[in-house]
Parts: structure tokens; C-alpha cells; sequence
């Protein structure tokens, strides 16, 4: 590099770091965050189990509710149950080709009286509700209540909500949304899902 390129260069690393600490100092709320991660492509339930991963890491207390899959094996559930992370898992495994409606609905109720509690309870730091979307778009589960739930959580409390399709009102309240494209999936090319891979 040349001395004139080193000295903008220096320029402009000193200006963005003028951007990002006036960020920084005018970020002051302290509080738990509603996290919505949503869209077609791979990576919303890897993202919110790393999550609660990280927050294990640093001995805080967390809580996962499976809204699907529940009869599946789960690598991130074996590893996480071992570490004190409390699981509430849906009963009968609802999955996207349903059979017994009847039979879905009502294991969605069981585990969603599960979720309220944790969601109530003030010692909890961050609670995982994966594939939550599916049960208010199947109106399995009330949107209202679930909004009010999640609204009236202990302050310090942060949810993570997964899944696709997420119902505009749960973007809305959100404090962090990213929408996960798919640019690719092995899947569509006839790779077979991976243990250690997609679950
Ligand atoms: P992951 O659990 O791998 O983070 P995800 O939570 O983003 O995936 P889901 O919609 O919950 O995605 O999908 C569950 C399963 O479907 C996973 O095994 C995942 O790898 C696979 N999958 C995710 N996105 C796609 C896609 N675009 N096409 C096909 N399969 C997908
Ligand atoms: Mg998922």
C-alpha cells in the first residue's frame, strides 16, 4: 500500500469508528429482545439453538418449546437437555403433511400451556420457540394469546420465534427479523438430509 493509500485507508477506518461508537453510546435500553427469524432458506432453527447455545455458555438459564418434529431425533436437544436447558416437546409430531387435525390441535394446546409458563417464569434468560410460526398460520394456537404471552414476559426475558411465514403482527413486535433466503438447497438436488446436518 501506498503512504496515500494507508492514510485514507486510516481515514476511513477512523470515521466508521466514530459511526459505530455513536451507535454504541446511543444504545443505553438494557432488556430482553424478541428475535423473529423467518423465510425459506436453511439456518433459522441452527441460529436460534446457537443461541441458546451461547447463552448456556455464559451460565444463564434457557428454555426451548419444539413446536414440531417432537418425536424426532434432535441432536441440539441431546446436547442442551445435558446442560440443563429444559425442553417441552410437542407430543404427538406435528409435521407440514398432517394427518389428524384433531390429534395436532390439541397436543398444540398441551405444549402451548408448557411455553406460558416458561414464559412466565423470571429466572428463565431466553426462551426458544421453534417452528411457532406453523401453529398460528394453522390457527392452532390463538395469535392474541401468543402475543400477549410474549408481552407480558419478565423484562430481562429474550424469545427467539422460528419458522416460516411469520405472521406480520410477530414482525412487527419484533425487535430483530431477518428473513433467511434460499439462494440453494442440496435438498432440491437430491441430497438426502444429514444427521449432525438438519437435525
Ligand atoms: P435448520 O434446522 O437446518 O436451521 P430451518 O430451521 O431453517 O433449518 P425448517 O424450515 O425448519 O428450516 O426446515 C427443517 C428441515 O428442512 C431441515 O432439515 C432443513 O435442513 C430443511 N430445509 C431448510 N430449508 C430448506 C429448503 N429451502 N429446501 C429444502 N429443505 C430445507
Ligand atoms: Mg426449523
Amino acid at each position: 500500500m501506498s503512504q496515500i493509500d494507508n492514510e485514507r485507508h486510516q481515514k476511513r477506518q477512523q470515521k466508521l469508528k466514530m459511526q459505530v461508537d455513536e451507535r454504541i453510546r446511543q444504545a443505553q435500553q438494557e432488556r430482553g429482545l424478541l428475535i423473529v427469524l423467518t423465510g425459506n432458506g436453511k439456518g433459522k432453527s441452527t441460529s436460534g439453538f446457537g443461541t441458546i447455545a451461547r447463552a448456556v455458555g455464559h451460565g444463564q438459564k434457557a428454555a426451548v418449546v419444539q413446536f414440531i418434529k417432537g418425536n424426532w431425533e434432535c441432536g441440539e436437544r441431546d446436547l442442551l437437555s445435558m446442560h440443563g436447558v429444559k425442553f417441552a416437546v410437542m407430543a404427538t409430531g406435528f409435521t407440514w403433511e398432517t394427518q389428524n387435525k384433531e390429534a395436532d390441535q390439541a397436543s398444540a394446546q398441551t405444549i402451548w400451556q408448557q411455553a406460558k409458563q416458561m414464559l412466565a417464569d423470571p429466572s428463565i434468560d431466553v426462551v426458544l420457540l421453534d417452528e411457532l410460526t406453523y401453529m398460528i398460520s394453522y390457527h392452532y394456537l390463538d395469535l392474541n394469546e401468543v402475543i400477549t404471552a410474549i408481552e407480558q414476559r419478565p423484562e430481562s426475558m429474550s424469545v427467539i420465534i422460528t419458522g416460516r411465514g411469520a405472521h406480520r403482527r410477530l414482525i412487527d413486535m419484533a425487535d430483530t427479523v431477518s428473513e433467511i433466503q434460499s439462494r440453494k438447497h442440496a435438498f432440491d438436488n437430491g441430497l438426502k438430509a444429514r444427521k449432525g446436518i438438519d437435525w
